[in-house]
């Protein structure tokens, strides 16, 4: 007799292509599990067991699953109007939609435009410049700068621009060619520097590679502050400061990649104000809708907007364009989410679970394994070492963050560690007794995990 879950896994295993994962880790491994329901932190199997989703699934989800206000705005939305092309016409909730953004964001960026998920948003973003210098009579400004260990998405513009060789390796022959930079992780940096000479010294070296190339640079694309999909790689905001500052003066274009940190992720609303900027592209998805819906944005300023703008037969304009642009539902789920941030104070509440976070796991610096316990406002992240001491990593083959996965899951925490790095990244609406029950459960499982090592290793 089949369970309930095993027969929903049995069914999804016949035609469902999961992403980012070995399907075979699937059929004995690894058991897939099917979610019936979410309320708040909480995901429930179809059995009624309860996970707590310590990552905000996959970082979108701001104010938990199945927020009444939320869906109260898309249901309203619902019985209005699904869906319109935004070509030609227009509707409330992406006019409303656009005035907020422009409200929240940094100031000076003023238009927006919108695509369906975080990849397609980067990409429009990279053609937009490459498009602004080509309308500017400069078309040898074409190529990209990105750091070392960055990620931006996975098609194949999104996948250039990134530098994650796991992801990036196997379609090498078919990407463009970009500039890499060393970026300015704090993990990597030597233990007698301090922090301010380290991000001084890497931002060096990225200016004397701008420097050099500046006619033929478009833009720098970053992630401003954590790079989320990097393992959680940190680091100074001064090193946003001051490469906004040589990007002016180069005249190369800054695009800001917060598709995962945007929405309060790093403390504020968003990274870059950390650093005072205002970039020249500023992407968004993820959080944008509270986890509901997909939708992403690129942000810009008027004199990007106005390098396009001209009588049609000058052939200037943008000709970019997803079906889903701008979808009705997904910008009221983003307007309920905007709303809120506001209506709770949200970021000053953060605070809370920010301090809490750091506090109560500052003891793991002391276990074995734990390389560093480093945080940005609501992302705390433990990287695990098979040498901490010497920065030496487990052999991937171990799959060490699987068995914190595993372990996870037996206490009812949906972790999905990056590599072997475990980090937590919950909703806002995490209760202080969620946030530490989440804490005992990681705790738990960080000594399990050693515990299953050690007994390797005798
Ligand atoms: N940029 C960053 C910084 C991301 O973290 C991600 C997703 N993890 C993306 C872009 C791509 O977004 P999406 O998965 O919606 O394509």
């Amino acid at each position: 007799m089949k369970s309930l879950n095993q027969y929903w896994q049995q069914r999804d295993l016949q035609h469902v292509w999961h992403p980012c994962t070995q399907m075979k880790d699937h059929e004995a491994n690894i058991p897939l599990i099917p979610i019936q329901r979410g309320k708040g932190v909480w995901l429930y199997d179809f059995e009624g067991k309860a996970y707590l989703d310590a990552i905000s699934s996959w970082w979108v989800n701001l104010f938990g699953h199945a927020h009444p206000y939320i869906q109260s705005r898309i249901q309203s939305q619902l019985s209005e109007l699904e869906h319109v092309l935004l070509a030609g016409f227009t509707h409330r909730p992406v006019i409303e939609l656009s005035e907020q953004l422009v409200r929240i964001t940094p100031k000076g960026l003023e238009k927006c435009f919108y695509t369906d998920n975080g990849s397609s948003a980067v990409e429009a973003a990279i053609k937009m410049s490459f498009h602004f210098w080509k309308n500017h009579h400069q078309p040898q400004k074409k190529k990209f700068v990105c750091l070392s260990n960055s990620y931006h998405g996975e098609t194949l513009g999104a996948l250039s621009v990134g530098n994650v060789s796991l992801y990036k390796e196997t379609y090498g022959p078919l990407l463009f060619e970009v500039i890499t930079a060393p970026s300015p992780d704090a993990f990597l940096a030597p233990k007698d520097v301090d922090i301010i000479t380290y991000t001084r010294q890497q931002f060096e070296k990225i200016k004397i590679l701008l420097e050099k190339d500046a006619d033929c640079i478009a833009a720098v694309i970053i992630e401003p502050l954590v790079q989320c999909a990097g393992n959680m790689r940190m680091y100074h905001p001064l090193y946003l400061t001051l490469l906004r500052e040589c990007t002016e003066k180069l005249g190369i274009h800054f695009i800001a990649d917060e598709i995962a940190v945007g929405f309060g992720r790093t403390g504020t609303l968003f990274a870059c104000e950390q650093a005072g900027i205002v970039p020249d592209f500023l992407c968004l998805s993820k959080g944008l809708t509270g986890g509901f819906l997909p939708l992403a944005v690129v942000m810009t300023t008027s004199t990007i907007y106005q390098a396009f703008y001209d009588d049609y037969h000058t052939q200037r304009a943008f000709l970019h364009s997803h079906s889903y642009t701008g979808n009705p539902l997904a910008c009221s789920a983003a307007l309920a989410t905007i709303e809120l941030f506001e209506k709770n104070a949200v970021i000053k509440n953060n605070q809370a679970h920010i301090q809490y976070m750091k506090t109560h796991t500052e003891k793991w610096r002391n276990y074995p394994y734990v390389a560093d316990v480093r945080q940005t406002g609501m992302i705390l992240a433990v990287e695990l070492m098979a040498e901490p001491h010497s920065q030496t990593p487990f052999a991937w083959q171990r799959r060490v963050g699987l068995q914190m996965y595993r372990e996870g899951l037996q206490r009812g925490i949906l972790l999905r560690p990056l590599g072997d790095v475990i980090y937590l990244m919950p909703p806002y609406v995490i209760s202080e007794t969620e946030l530490s029950f989440l804490i005992d459960q990681v705790d738990q499982c960080l000594q399990q995990v050693a515990l299953n090592i050690q007994s390797e290793c005798a």
